[in-house]
């Protein structure tokens, strides 16, 4: 009889993982992103799909899942889980995740070098643990019971998570009951990341956003009654310099009604392929400059009355500062208002007072992606 090696313990494991697998979508916000966060996806693309500035799910219906599926999908990874730790144990590590472990299971059967699952999975656990981001776009559209049986579910099964989030739409949450919006609130899910790209109506209806500056004032407010951390996404120069002010002050407007916790700024580049890309190929839509954009953001900025971080944590806010350096720090926590307002404009004056060719120009963007 031959005793089995490590590698053989190893290979059943990585076979075992090999048979595993669950939904993951594409998107999530770049907070949630590296492998800090496990992905689930609750539902599939957007049940709106109208905005016209928006290529993410266009061609890709959305699909409700059952909570059947879900709980399925959570099994999966807890068994991966599982395998990960027992291999661990196995190794006298006490059920650490190390890079040793995971290198072990590789080399067992490198294939899974190229699972997704494994990969995922494993690189979370490594990451510690702690935060998974429901997927696709609006996952509050869910039945709020299924939610709640969703949550419960992955709360039991991951105990390690101290941190659940999502995407949904200001419509969803404000057609949510208040209890509801409780019950799943309780159920585990902490933080909601919502795209409000503008407070202006005009300009809401001009987009497709199927919502009002009224409807995104009650979501708001309705998922911060609940006890949900709130993170709002603005676009400057969404209007371009046809509605720039009204852009500005209304948002500013909302933002200010709802005070979320985090106010986070995308500023807005034509993806080709979308309605809005047309707009502007066809002259009906003018992008600002980056002094514009900057005047833009310190109407919007002078306008905010709110106790909220206020984030540039994406690479379009590209502005340069006197140094060469980036204007704004691009981390998750941002500035903290009011105490940081009078920073935020000064830096904004700075971003003015220096010549423009020195920015990073939208305009060179998009036709250097048109090449
Ligand atoms: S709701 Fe969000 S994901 Fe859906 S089309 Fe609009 S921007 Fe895109």
């Amino acid at each position: 009889m031959v005793a089995a090696t490590h590698n053989d313990t190893y290979k059943e494991t990585a076979g075992r993982i090999a048979e595993l697998s669950f939904a993951i979508g594409v998107y999530r916000p770049p907070s949630e992103g590296g492998s800090a966060s496990l992905l689930l996806r609750v539902t599939e693309n957007c049940p709106w799909n109208k905005c016209t500035f928006c290529e993410m799910y266009k061609g890709h219906p959305f699909v409700y899942r059952s909570v059947e599926d879900i709980k399925a999908d959570i099994d999966a990874v807890k068994k991966i889980i599982d395998e990960i730790t027992a291999a661990s144990e196995k190794m006298g590590q006490g059920g650490r995740i190390t890079r040793d472990v995971g290198m072990s299971i590789l080399r067992a059967d490198p294939s899974l070098n190229d699972n997704q699952y494994f990969i995922t999975v494993f690189n979370w656990l490594y990451s510690g643990g702690k935060t998974a981001f429901l997927q696709d776009a609006d996952s509050m559209i869910m039945r709020p019971q299924e939610l709640v049986a969703v949550l419960t579910y992955l709360r039991e099964k991951l105990p390690t998570l101290t941190r659940v989030t999502s995407y949904t739409r200001s419509k969803t949450l404000a057609q949510r009951k208040p209890e509801d919006l409780l019950a799943i609130r309780k159920a585990g899910l902490d933080r909601l990341h919502v795209g409000l790209e503008t407070g202006d109506d005009e300009l809401l209806a001009i987009i497709h956003k199927g919502v009002t500056s009224a409807q995104q004032i009650e979501g708001g407010k309705k998922a911060i009654t609940a006890g949900f951390q709130l993170s709002e996404y603005w676009m400057p120069d969404l209007g371009g310099r046809e509605r720039w002010r009204q852009h500005a002050e209304n948002t500013a407007r909302v933002l200010t009604e709802i005070n979320p916790h985090y106010i986070r700024s995308r500023p807005f580049v034509p993806r080709g392929g979308t309605p809005i890309f047309t707009e502007y190929e066809q002259g009906r839509l003018h992008i600002s400059s980056p002094h514009e954009r900057l005047e833009e953001l310190r109407l919007m900025i002078e306008g905010l009355n709110v106790t909220s971080r206020i984030c540039f944590d994406h690479q379009m806010n590209a502005w340069t500062n006197r140094k060469g350096g980036l204007l704004f720090i691009q981390d998750y926590e941002g500035y903290k208002f009011p105490e940081e307002k009078p920073l935020v404009l000064e830096l904004i004056r700075e971003g003015l007072s220096i010549d423009e060719s020195r920015h990073v120009d939208v305009k060179d963007l998009i036709s250097l992606s048109s090449l």
